[in-house]
């Protein structure tokens, strides 16, 4: 009995074995296809997150991109593309024009010292750099005019036909005002020649201004025989050192350069050197 017992057991137990041994086989494709469902999901995650974090990365770059076009804008406005333009007869500055910031000049340059007179800020330390240089080498030089308004400019020129009737028409060639009215224009004299002016191309101050301007970013705008108004020697423009050098090298005047070559120093017009000396 106790054999067939046995058997009888060893067959139940074998019976269970199997079906446990299916169970469990079941059980375990179960679990792997959960592991696999679970790795696939992982996977998807993986990409969403990827695919998430590219985004966030273009975006980023958007971002980056908005904000140096913003710069830009910024910088090109503070440029003020009206501070290198070439003025004449026929092309005017406006006359609401005013600078972005008027500093004055310190009243031991100037031929009145009692006089008080304005230029563009940004121009003030080239001035000073200058005046130090000239005084440096014993040179004199006084500044008789430097910033004027769009009113100013206008009584100063009534003025001057009321003096000298309509030959004004040539002596306003101190209409070179378009200039005085942008802040960077200053007309030079000595303590000797003083506010008439005349004569200042003979003086020491004038051959120096020719020989050294162009260092401090300073240029002659009317020079002997040209085009747009009669000789003016005293009076200089700031455009920066690196076209004042331009000039200076090739032998050139501003007025004889085309518009859109000036145009492009612009950005480093404020440059305390020149990129040849900077590189
Ligand atoms: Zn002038």
């Amino acid at each position: 009995m106790a054999t067939v017992g046995y058997g009888i057991y060893s067959y139940q137990s074998n019976t269970q074995l199997e079906t446990e041994k299916t169970q469990l086989s079941a059980s375990l494709s179960s679990t792997t296809a959960s592991l696999a469902l679970a790795l696939k999901e992982k996977t998807d995650l993986v990409n969403t997150l990827q695919a998430a974090a590219n985004k966030n990365k273009d975006f980023a770059d958007q971002l980056t991109q908005a904000t140096e076009t913003v710069d830009k804008l910024q910088w090109m406005n503070m440029l003020d593309p009206q501070l290198l333009q070439k003025y004449s007869k026929v092309y005017f500055l406006s006359e609401n024009y005013v600078p972005r910031e008027l500093s004055p000049i310190d009243s031991k340059y100037l031929y009145t010292p009692d006089r008080s007179l304005d230029i563009e800020d940004r121009v003030l330390p080239f001035l000073q750099k200058m005046f130090q240089a000239a005084s440096d080498d014993n040179v004199a030089i006084k500044i008789d005019s430097a910033y004027r308004s769009f009113g100013t400019q206008a009584t100063l020129k009534s003025n001057y036909i009321v003096k000298y009737g309509s030959g004004a028409n040539s002596f306003s060639a101190e209409q070179g005002y378009s200039e005085h009215q942008l802040g960077t224009a200053l007309d030079f004299t000595t303590p000797t020649i003083g506010g008439s002016l005349t004569g200042f191309e003979k003086t020491a101050a004038y051959a120096w201004l020719n020989d050294n301007a162009y260092k401090y970013g300073f240029i002659l705008s009317y020079p002997p025989n040209n085009a747009y108004y009669i000789f003016e020697p005293w009076h200089w423009r700031f455009i920066g050192i690196e076209l004042a050098t331009k000039l200076h090298d090739e032998n050139k005047h501003f007025y004889d350069l085309d518009q859109r070559e000036i145009s492009t120093y612009l950005g480093n017009m404020y440059e305390t050197a020149t990129s040849s000396v900077s590189q």
